[in-house]
């Protein structure tokens, strides 16, 4: 299904986006002006013990906590990511040092790429269930979009944010979290403008204050352009 309808848009040129919970996307005010594929492809195959064939709209942390309940170690990362296992394929997702690596499928003659599934191998083995800072602000009830900037190499990018003194700095509705200086909350009222204003606010600051030019993680969706960020997104026609 997911390939029909990514099919469907390129043939009728229609500029499309995957989403898969949406938890690493800022949408413009105004909407998307194109088609918006919500991915449920939610199946899990347990090919052999410790591996797992899994459909990228199936939930990553449930993958994680399913995983450590069976006795495998290797994806406790993932018990604190609140997107899907395709955006956290997509989005290079991790945390303790570990990644996820996407395999995409390309449409034939175009080059819209998708991720169907992922195959995840994981080791028989005590699990450790860290605690990250995810998981801390998910529990806190803040909304946000996770981490909005890349961390720059061997560096923090929270840690540049809350050295500028900018922890609970307020732009209208949205805020600089007081727990995780890389976590923009949305107070309740934020617009998609308040949070384009903070972030541009919060990269002017800390590039004046350590030269350092931070980059987006957190994806923008114009209304009008498709996504907007540093990363090749070629699926949007
Ligand atoms: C509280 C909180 C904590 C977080 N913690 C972490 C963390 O610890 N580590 C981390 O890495 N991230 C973290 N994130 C960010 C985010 O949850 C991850 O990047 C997540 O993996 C995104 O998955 P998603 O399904 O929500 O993707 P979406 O936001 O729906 O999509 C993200 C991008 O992936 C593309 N995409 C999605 N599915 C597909 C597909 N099947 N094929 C092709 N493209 C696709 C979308 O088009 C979009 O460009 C956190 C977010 C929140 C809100």
């Amino acid at each position: 299904m997911l390939l029909a309808c990514c099919r469907y848009c390129c043939e009728h040129s229609i500029r499309f986006l995957i989403v898969g919970k949406g938890s690493n996307c800022l949408f413009d005010d105004n909407g998307f002006d194109g088609c918006v594929i919500l991915n449920r492809i939610e199946f899990i195959e347990r090919i052999e013990p410790g591996v797992y064939r899994v459909g990228s709209g199936y939930p990553f942390n449930r993958l994680g906590l399913q995983c450590c309940n069976e006795g495998f170690s290797g994806l406790e990362f993932a018990g604190g990511i609140p997107g899907t296992v395709g955006g956290a394929a997509y989005m290079n997702a991790g945390a303790n040092g570990q990644i996820v690596l996407p395999r995409y499928e390309r449409l034939s003659s175009s080059s819209c790429r998708y991720i169907p599934s992922e195959t995840f191998s994981v080791s028989e083995g005590a699990t450790t269930g860290v605690l990250g800072k995810a998981e801390i602000i998910s529990a806190s009830g803040e909304r946000s979009a996770g981490s909005v900037f890349q961390n720059p190499s061997g560096f923090s990018a929270a840690e540049f944010i809350e050295k500028a003194g900018l922890k609970g700095f307020r732009r209208g509705g949205a805020k600089v979290s007081e727990i995780h200086a890389n976590f923009f909350i949305n107070c309740g009222s934020a617009t998609s403008t308040d949070m384009l204003e903070l972030i541009n606010l919060v990269k002017v600051k800390v590039n004046s204050k350590f030269g350092i030019e931070l980059k987006e993680e957190v994806k923008y969706v114009s209304a009008c352009n498709g996504l907007i960020s540093n990363r090749n997104d070629s699926f949007s026609v």
